[in-house]
């Protein structure tokens, strides 16, 4: 069998560093980070992701502030309300939970962001950093930046020359996924709802990462014996063996036939979904200490 990949306990390891980091920013005379998420509307799932961000925020002893517009909120209001934030000094990173309702172009509300308050690395500025190698200094989307920590705890830094397969090509998740392996000297194929023969690609992965929201898509029998299995998915579908009407999650992985061929592989839940929001701490407590004048902490 495979060994897990305990996304909690990582996570809980990146927000034990950020508190730290923080306790010291305070010592330096850097003052709080401050996190502040907007939330447009009253989706029950974004709700969820906001409160648990905003949660986590107080816990690593943030500056923690939340905006909730209503779901018929002009997009003027949106980005003057992001206007403020970019200006405000108390403020470092700036999260707008998506998607926001269809009148509000989302694109241009995330390049209205301040690229140094982008916590999320949705600006181009961000995008364009890790596109061409600067890695460094980019703030990198916090789902694949999770991922990534998780891939270096089973494999080390050093990827050199191992194939990775990601199944996925979206902003969020798929591309910065993608680049971040490739830095990391992997040899690099992204696949997508037009790739031909999936299964025979996914077998060649050294590092199989699924970002693709089809619940247990990837089976056992795709995955190359001894590979690394990420699965970023989190999908909710019926569990009529709890009792009627009751839901559970699922990644895009079939895990129990997967985990019998692969080296390592991520539970859903307890993989990647803890990561993300230790992620977002993380990057915000970088833009705190480099808008203190203080070198970014690694
Ligand atoms: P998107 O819907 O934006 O992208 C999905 C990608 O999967 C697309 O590139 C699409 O291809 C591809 N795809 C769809 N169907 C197939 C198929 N049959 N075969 C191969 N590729 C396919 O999703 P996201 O990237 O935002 O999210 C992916 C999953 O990750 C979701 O389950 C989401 O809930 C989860 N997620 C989890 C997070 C976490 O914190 N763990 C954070 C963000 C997302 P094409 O481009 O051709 O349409």
């Amino acid at each position: 069998m495979s060994e897990v990949i305990d996304g909690r306990k990582m996570s809980a390891e990146v927000i034990g560093k950020v508190k730290a980091l923080t306790a010291d920013l305070a010592a330096k005379g850097g003052g709080k980070p401050g996190l502040a998420v907007v939330i447009v509307g009253e989706d029950p799932a974004s709700q969820v992701y906001v409160a648990n961000k905003s949660r986590t925020a107080k816990e690593c002893g943030f500056h923690s502030v939340q905006h909730t517009l209503p779901a018929d909120a002009a997009e003027a209001d949106l980005l003057k309300l992001i206007g403020e934030l970019n200006a405000d000094p108390a403020i470092h990173g700036i999260l707008v939970q998506l998607p926001v309702p269809d009148h509000i172009d989302s694109g241009k509300v995330i390049q209205t962001i301040a690229p140094e308050k982008d916590v999320d690395g949705f600006t181009f500025v961000n995008v364009g950093k890790l596109g061409t190698g600067e890695a460094e200094t980019a703030f990198v989307p916090c789902t694949p930046a999770g991922s990534m920590l998780l891939i270096e705890r089973v494999r080390g830094k050093d990827l050199s020359g191992l194939n990775a397969v990601v199944i996925g090509r979206s902003n969020i998740v798929g591309k910065p996924m993608a680049n971040l392996l490739l830095a990391a000297n992997c040899t690099v194929t992204v696949a997508h709802s037009r790739t031909k023969d999936l299964a025979a690609l996914a077998r060649t992965a050294d590092i199989l990462v699924a970002a693709v929201g089809r619940p247990e898509m990837v089976k056992g029998d795709w995955v190359k014996p001894g590979a690394t299995v990420i699965d970023v998915g989190i999908n909710r579908i019926p569990a009529p063996e709890k009792s009627e009407g009751k839901t559970r999650l699922v990644g895009d992985v079939a895990y129990a036939g997967a985990a019998e061929v692969a080296g390592a592989i991520t539970p859903v839940p307890g993989g990647v979904g803890p990561m993300t929001i230790a992620m977002l701490m993380a990057n915000t407590v970088a833009s705190a200490y480099l808008a203190a004048g203080l070198a970014r902490p690694r």
